[in-house]
C-alpha cells in the first residue's frame, strides 16, 4: 500500500511536473511572442546594414559612404544633419534633419525606409530639404508606401531654391546652392552663426557694455564659419557657384571620375567632376579637410587611390581624403 501509494505519489508528481512544464513552456512561448510583438527595437544594439566610414576634424565628426550609382549617404553628428539617403545606416536613424541633394536613388532611395523607421522607433517626424522641383514627387511616394507598407509615414518635406536659408538654431544656417547636375539639383552650406562685439565697443567695460544693451543699442555684429560644405552630384559650376564654398573647414565634394582617359566634356554633359577639374582649381580651396568621394565603379579602389595621390599637387596632398 505504502509502494502503491508512493508509486501513485509519484506517478502524480510526475504527471503533476509534466504538467507544470507543459504550463510554463506555453507561457514562456506567449512571452517570447510577447517580447518579439511589442518589445521595441533598440538602438543600443548595433546593426551593422551599411557601412560607414567616419573622420574625425576638429569637433566635427563626418561620418558617410559615397560610391556613383551605387549609395551615398552622410551625416555630421555634432550639427545634428546628414545629407542625403542613398541607404539608411541603423546608426544614422538619430539624425533628425537631412538635406537632399537631388533626387537620382542613389541619394534617395531610403528615405521612406528612414521615415518608417524613426516612426517605429517613436522618435520624432523628420524634417527633410530638398530641392523644391522634387516635393511632390517625394510625397507621392511616401504617399505610395503609406498604401503598401501599411503604416505612416509621417515626415516634414521642406523644398529649397538656391539662395534660401534655413536656421536649424540660434547657432547654425544652412544655404542651399545651385549645382548643376541632370536634374534639379542642391548644394548645402553649414554655418555657424556667433555674436560678436562690434570692434566700436572693445574698449568699453563690461558695464558700459551692459548698459549699451540695456539702451537698445546693438553691440554685437553676427559673426558666421563655414562649417562644411556638401555639394552631391555636380559638374564644376557648382564648385563655383558659391564662394564660400571653398572655405568651408571641411568640404565634400564628388569625385565620380578620375582616369585620364575619360573625357571632360562628355563627364560634365552628365553633371559631374573629374580629378583634372579638382587640379585646375587647386589654388581656390582653403578648406582643411577636402573629402573626395563618390567614385564611379569602373575602377578598382585601389587604382582611384593610386590615380587620385599620383596627381595630386601638394598643396592639396595632406587635405585631400579619398573616401573610399
Ligand atoms: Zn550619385
Ligand atoms: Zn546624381
Amino acid at each position: 500500500m505504502v509502494g502503491l501509494r508512493l508509486g501513485r505519489g509519484f506517478a502524480d508528481r510526475v504527471s503533476e511536473q509534466r504538467a507544470t512544464d507543459s504550463r510554463r513552456q506555453t507561457r514562456r512561448k506567449r512571452l517570447l511572442a510577447a517580447d518579439i510583438e511589442t518589445t521595441p527595437e533598440s538602438l543600443d544594439h548595433p546593426v551593422d546594414n551599411a557601412p560607414v566610414r567616419a573622420l574625425q576634424h576638429q569637433n566635427l565628426t563626418i561620418e558617410g559612404y559615397s560610391r556613383a550609382a551605387v549609395q551615398s549617404y552622410w551625416r555630421i553628428p555634432e550639427l545634428k544633419v546628414g545629407f542625403d539617403l542613398g541607404v539608411q545606416p541603423w546608426s544614422f536613424m538619430t539624425t533628425p534633419t537631412w538635406f537632399v541633394s537631388h533626387t537620382h536613388l542613389d541619394h534617395i532611395a531610403a528615405l521612406p525606409v528612414y521615415v518608417a523607421r524613426r516612426r517605429m522607433m517613436k522618435m520624432e517626424p523628420p524634417t527633410i530639404y530638398l530641392p523644391a522641383e522634387a516635393v511632390d514627387g517625394v510625397e507621392a511616394l511616401l504617399r505610395a508606401f503609406q498604401r503598401l507598407d501599411r503604416g505612416r509615414m509621417p515626415a516634414e518635406l521642406i523644398g529649397l531654391k538656391p539662395g534660401d536659408e534655413v536656421e536649424l538654431s540660434r547657432e547654425l544656417v544652412v544655404k542651399a546652392f545651385a549645382t548643376r547636375h541632370t536634374i534639379p539639383s542642391l548644394g548645402y552650406l553649414v554655418w555657424e552663426r556667433r555674436k560678436k562685439l562690434k570692434p566700436e565697443y572693445h574698449a568699453l567695460t563690461g558695464d558700459q557694455i551692459r548698459d549699451l544693451r540695456l539702451s537698445g543699442v546693438e553691440v554685437s555684429a553676427e559673426l558666421r564659419i563655414p562649417k562644411v560644405a556638401y555639394l552631391g552630384d555636380t559638374s564644376p559650376p557648382g564648385l563655383d557657384a558659391f564662394d564660400e564654398t571653398y572655405r568651408a573647414q571641411v568640404l565634400i565634394l564628388e569625385l565620380t571620375f578620375v582616369a585620364p582617359n575619360e573625357r571632360a566634356s562628355v563627364i560634365h554633359k552628365y553633371g559631374h567632376t573629374h580629378l583634372d577639374d579638382l587640379i585646375a582649381r587647386a589654388d581656390r580651396f582653403e578648406n582643411e579637410v577636402i573629402i573626395a568621394s563618390h567614385f564611379s565603379t569602373r575602377l578598382h579602389p585601389d587604382q582611384i587611390q593610386r590615380i587620385v595621390e599620383k596627381r595630386l599637387p601638394e598643396s592639396l596632398k595632406g587635405r585631400v581624403k579619398i573616401w573610399l
